[in-house]
């Protein structure tokens, strides 16, 4: 899992202990959601939103979550996960990485953990780097 920096990390926490929507009693985005019950619909700017039911002091880590109103982002938009998914299917797919391949895939993890990150060239590494990657992106 890729978690994002304590700056960014306690930047999250405040707008949340500070939003309407935050259940101080659970530390969640509404109510706690457990299991497969349904998220809870509120008007949030004249939209509709479903609050997460997440705990935030858990959730605000991860570096691809967001808020439901928009209050705070992931650090890739929607088209750019769909990218990178696009990318880890690719390189899956043949079982093998190209130099263009690595390079836009380390960009992308450049991008998600707010640093620089070293250029593997070993592919049980990469592999590894991979499953972190989509375990980060199921988790969004
Ligand atoms: S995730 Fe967004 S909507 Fe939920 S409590 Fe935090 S700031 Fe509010």
């Amino acid at each position: 899992m890729l978690f994002v920096r304590s700056s960014e990390y306690n930047r999250r926490l405040e707008i949340c202990r500070n939003c309407k929507f935050f259940e101080a009693s659970t530390q969640s985005c509404g109510s706690l959601i457990i299991g497969g019950e349904e998220q809870i619909e509120v008007l949030y700017r004249k939209k509709s939103i479903h609050l997460c039911g997440c705990v935030m002091p858990i959730k605000a880590k991860l570096s691809l979550a967001t808020c439901p109103a928009s209050k705070w982002k992931g650090l890739l938009t929607d088209e750019e996960k769909i990218a990178l998914i696009a990318l880890l299917d690719e390189i899956e797919s043949t079982g093998k990485i190209d130099d263009t391949q690595r390079n836009q895939f380390y960009a992308y993890k450049d991008q998600i953990t707010q640093a620089f990150n070293e250029r593997s060239t070993c592919s049980a590494c990469i592999k590894r780097e991979i499953k972190t990657m989509r375990e980060s992106l199921k988790s969004s």
